[in-house]
């Protein structure tokens, strides 16, 4: 970290070096300060991208547009963006227009929250116009300038703002939770991208519970621009509660209301994150389909979606189930979804101090789950049957998994092809 910290310094030396101003800015000052791991290194300087870009061997042109160079030194790559600022965010969403300008001050201005605008120098100077390191002592989230104002400007920050509250256990200033609650319909307007991957990196953070009882407290959630499951939005509602406008409540308020909060409290137990969104969804009844549909939504990225639709399926299909059925409908989950799926499904509901000891069990036992592990091949079978390939075979195949994995068959090829013989003079009887 510190390496990284000092390799960033060295390319604001360089910038200095050519006769520019330049800083450390934003998050990694915030983190520095706070002493804690460093994400990623933003530095801002008087020199325009195209005197960036000469002046490093190697750049990549990011965002030329917003003043953004990558710029890569040490091993490790800065995003260097020209002081600018920002004007007319007329649909709250992004600025009509970048103008660069000459000061360090007005660059912190644009920036969301006051330990957001604080700069480093290569002197060893902190810069903090606004008071970043007083919110930082109080454990507070303050916006640079009135809330509401930088709320309409930029719907995004209301989320930010909840996910630095919840990353670092900080409260959120009156003005700043009442500015989220006048400007939430604003969110309709931010690009569903963005939303993800702050919500994204809340979930995968410090507070996830804290963060979600936020999101569904303050009722953004109500108004991201694409439609979330309907599942999903009801839920939402419901936790939403005492109607609007929700009052400020710090998280340990609520924190015993078990019934409301479904898996929230067991987040922070899973260390990863797409058991966190599985964890999540399956608490709120939310099943495959919808689950698969939002992070879709979020883009989150397809193999995602499907790893977390897989086990809210799993729960899914175990939710309703009686006693009776239950191992059927657990072996039938764990061939339909997999068996890592299964495996996820049961490190949340240890996680969940909640655990599934008989379908560990179960699911220690199946000695195969694919048709892929059967001792028998499609061709094996068509041949000793002497019939030719169609979708018999497939057919034949799941039912033979079906009895392997809940143990009626032993996983042997000469079994399973005369049970498989028998299978089929049953099907043609029965026709
Ligand atoms: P993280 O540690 O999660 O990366 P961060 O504060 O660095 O948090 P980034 O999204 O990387 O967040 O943004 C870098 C900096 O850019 C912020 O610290 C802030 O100064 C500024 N910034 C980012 N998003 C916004 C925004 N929507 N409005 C105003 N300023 C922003
Ligand atoms: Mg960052």
């Amino acid at each position: 970290d510190s390496q990284l910290w000092e390799a960033g310094l060295a390319v604001v030396r360089a910038l200095e070096s050519a006769g520019h101003q330049a800083y450390l800015v934003g998050g990694c000052v915030r983190d520095r300060w706070l002493e804690r791991p460093l994400n990623d290194i933003d530095i801002a300087t008087s020199a325009k991208p195209e005197a960036v870009t000469e002046l490093f061997e190697r750049t990549l042109p990011t965002g030329l547009k917003h003043g953004t160079v990558t710029v890569m030194e040490g091993g490790y790559s800065f995003e260097v963006t020209t002081f600018r600022r920002e004007s007319g965010y007329s649909d709250g969403r992004r600025p009509d227009e970048v103008a660069f300008v000459s000061e360090l001050n007005e660059d912190l201005a644009r920036r969301d929250f006051t330990f957001n605008a604080m700069a480093f120098s290569s002197a060893g100077e902190l810069i903090d116009p606004y008071g970043g390191q007083d919110a930082l002592r109080a454990g507070v989230v303050d916006c640079v300038g009135a809330a509401e104002e930088r709320f309409g400007e930029d719907a995004l920050r209301m989320v930010r703002a909840i996910r630095f509250a919840a990353e670092f256990g900080f409260e959120l200033l009156p003005d700043v939770w009442e500015g989220i609650v006048k400007q939430r319909d604003r969110l309709k307007q931010v690009a569903v991208e963005r939303i993800g991957t702050e919500w994204d990196k809340m979930m995968a953070g410090a507070g996830p519970e804290q963060a979600m009882h936020y999101l569904f407290k303050s009722g953004l959630l109500a108004y991201v621009k694409e439609p979330l499951p309907e599942a999903f939005a009801q839920a939402a509602e419901r936790y939403r509660l005492n109607g609007a406008p929700p009052q400020w409540e710090p998280w340990g308020a609520l924190a015993t209301d078990e019934a409301t909060l479904g898996n929230l409290l067991c987040l922070p137990a899973l260390p990863d994150p797409d058991l966190r969104w599985a964890a999540l969804l399956s608490g709120m009844y939310i099943g495959a389909e919808d689950a698969s549909a939002l992070l879709r939504a979020l883009r989150l990225g397809g193999q995602r979606a499907a790893r977390v639709a897989a086990v809210a399926g799993i729960f899914e299909r175990l939710g309703g189930c009686e006693e009776g059925e239950r191992r059927a409908a657990w072996i039938g989950a764990v061939l339909d979804f997999g068996r890592s799926a299964a495996e996820d499904a049961l490190d949340i509901r240890a996680a969940c101090e909640a655990p599934w000891d008989e379908e560990r069990s179960w699911l220690d036992q199946m000695t195969i789950s694919s048709v892929a592990e059967l001792d028998v091949k499609g061709d094996e079978l068509s041949g000793y049957l002497g019939q030719s390939p169609g979708p018999w075979i497939a057919e034949t195949l799941c039912h033979l998994l079906a009895e392997t994995a809940s143990g009626r068959l032993p996983n042997e090829k000469f079994v399973l092809l005369s049970a498989a013989k028998e299978m089929r003079a049953l099907q043609r009887e029965g026709r």
